[in-house]
């Protein structure tokens, strides 16, 4: 089906887009879990009444947080497509420099519209550059109109359809710290997907989907390409296989060679290497070290959650993998044990390196940066040191955007003194913890770091098997 342009009297046509996606979840790989997730978002669209019958609530809004690239316009378009409904788009950025009243106009209009034509999605790209928090975008002199009478206008429209009318909103934004906290109460984008960048075998099956479209010669070897391209995300690895067959073409081949493509990843390299990380082979092996190591110490911690994935797959240059622990339930007061639990968990990545590489990379940073603030809260603010007692000494409370209490008493050099000792003596025990319980269990660490650099992400039951076997080294009981 065509695409049909419903555009608003004179405003910008390109903004409602609707119709036929032709997308389907078959040209979205590399991202099962989210796929599996907006199954249920298809299923809605199609069978509609089965859910109203029931009185279940399905949720309205449904936010897709990943980097750029990675496919979630491509999944929304693939739920309008596999739904068969039609699919507006939007973006945030539109709405910048616009004259005030036209963004607010413009998102009742496209919610008239959505309505009229439901059941069908709305999405709405860079929800950030709209929907930044009022506090954070505006300068203390004075707000951008235009922005925040949109983004009102949008709560309110979201606030104003019931969850039945079919009408489902999609948006997606890679930045999801900025956001205004409002748009993720519940009856708005309540729900929020991961869209992340593929691992190894994602990789290989997304250059499958875009091979379909081009000829291959027999020599080339998809997983060996995407064993290449770690930190690759869909849009380049899309772009991966057109500059192959460019190459291709330029070499007046009549279909692509192994070589175009080794050449097309080279030229893709240097570009991304000013943007992101693409890591070396003894990189990649530190960062896995690194975080085998927190996951080995966060496993025998307290109180501490389980590790539910470790992933070496780089994004950006802020993290180079990570390692996600999920609490065991909702926690809103942590104890002493706990607490010297986490630092030690934070410094296990530096451990690990100390202990394998020999050295020590520059890739802790973040992690004594949170250790050293863990520690220091500890001493400062919840009062748990023995030698300082209960007592605050929190030297970064200001008295002016406190609000009440009084004015901090300034600390005497002594007790300074003592302070930093008491986080420094915190840092050093957990620090200690950490690198004896990796030497403890140095054989497992090796075993996973080198599962974990074969296929780069390791998740749920493999990774409990795995921490199951970590063995207690004596001196843990004393320390906790
Ligand atoms: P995002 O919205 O996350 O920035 P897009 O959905 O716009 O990314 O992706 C741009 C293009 O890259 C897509 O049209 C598609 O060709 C390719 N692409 C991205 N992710 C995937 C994926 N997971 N599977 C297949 N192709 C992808």
């Amino acid at each position: 089906g065509g695409m049909g342009l419903l555009g608003m009297g004179n405003s910008n046509a390109r903004t409602y887009v609707a119709g036929d996606t032709g997308v389907t979840f078959e040209d979205v790989a590399g991202v099962d879990e989210a796929k599996a997730e907006l199954q249920e978002i298809v299923d809605f669209l199609k069978h509609a009444d089965k859910y109203v019958k029931l009185g279940a609530k399905i949720p309205k809004g449904v936010l897709l947080v990943g980097p750029p690239g990675t496919g979630k316009t491509l999944l929304a378009k693939a739920i309008a497509g596999e739904a068969g409904v039609p699919f507006f788009s939007i973006s945030g950025s539109e709405f910048i420099e616009m004259f005030v009243g036209v963004g607010a106009a413009r998102v009742r209009g496209l919610f008239e519209q959505a309505k009229q034509q439901a059941p069908c999605i709305v999405f709405i790209d860079e929800l950030d550059a709209l929907g930044k928090s009022r506090s954070s975008a505006n300068s203390p002199m004075g707000g951008n109109d235009e922005r925040e009478q949109t983004l009102n206008q949008l709560l309110s429209e979201m606030d104003g359809f019931a969850s039945n009318t079919g009408v489902i909103l999609l948006s997606a934004t890679n930045r999801p710290e900025v956001l205004d906290p409002a748009l993720l109460r519940p009856g708005r984008f309540d729900r929020q997907i991961v869209v992340d960048r593929p691992d190894k075998s994602g990789r290989q099956a997304i250059l499958l989907v875009h091979a379909r479209n081009v000829k291959m010669s027999n020599d080339v070897d998809l997983l060996k390409l995407a064993a290449r391209t770690p930190g690759f995300a869909g849009a380049d690895l899309a772009n991966l296989v057109n500059e192959a067959a460019l190459l291709a073409a330029r070499h007046d081949r009549v279909a692509v060679t192994m070589s175009d493509f080794e050449e097309a990843i080279e030229r893709i390299l240097t570009g991304l290497e000013k943007k992101s990380r693409v890591l070396n082979e003894i990189e990649k092996e530190t960062v896995a070290y690194h975080e085998v190591g927190h996951a080995i110490v966060g496993s025998l911690m307290p109180g501490s959650g389980s590790i539910e994935k470790i992933s070496i797959v780089p994004r950006g240059v802020a993290a180079l993998g990570y390692t996600l622990q999920l609490p065991q339930e909702d926690r809103f007061l942590m104890v002493e044990d706990e607490l010297r639990g986490q630092i030690a968990m934070l410094l296990g990545g530096r451990s690990a390196e100390e202990l394998i590489m020999g050295k020590v990379s520059t890739g802790a940073s973040d992690d004594i940066q949170k250790a050293t603030d863990l520690a220091d809260r500890y001493v400062t603010i919840y009062g748990m040191s023995k030698q300082l007692g209960p007592m605050a000494f929190d030297r970064s409370a200001s008295q002016f955007l406190g609000g009440w209490g009084n004015p901090r008493r300034p600390l005497s050099p002594e007790v300074e003194s003592e302070i930093d000792r008491e986080v420094k003596h915190l840092i050093d025990n957990a620090h200690h913890i950490a690198g004896a319980i990796l030497a403890h269990n140095q054989t497992l660490l090796k075993e996973v770091a080198q599962v974990l650099l074969e296929r780069e992400i390791l998740d749920g039951q493999q990774l409990h098997d795995y921490l199951d076997r970590v063995a207690i080294p004596p001196l843990l009981s004393n320390w906790l």
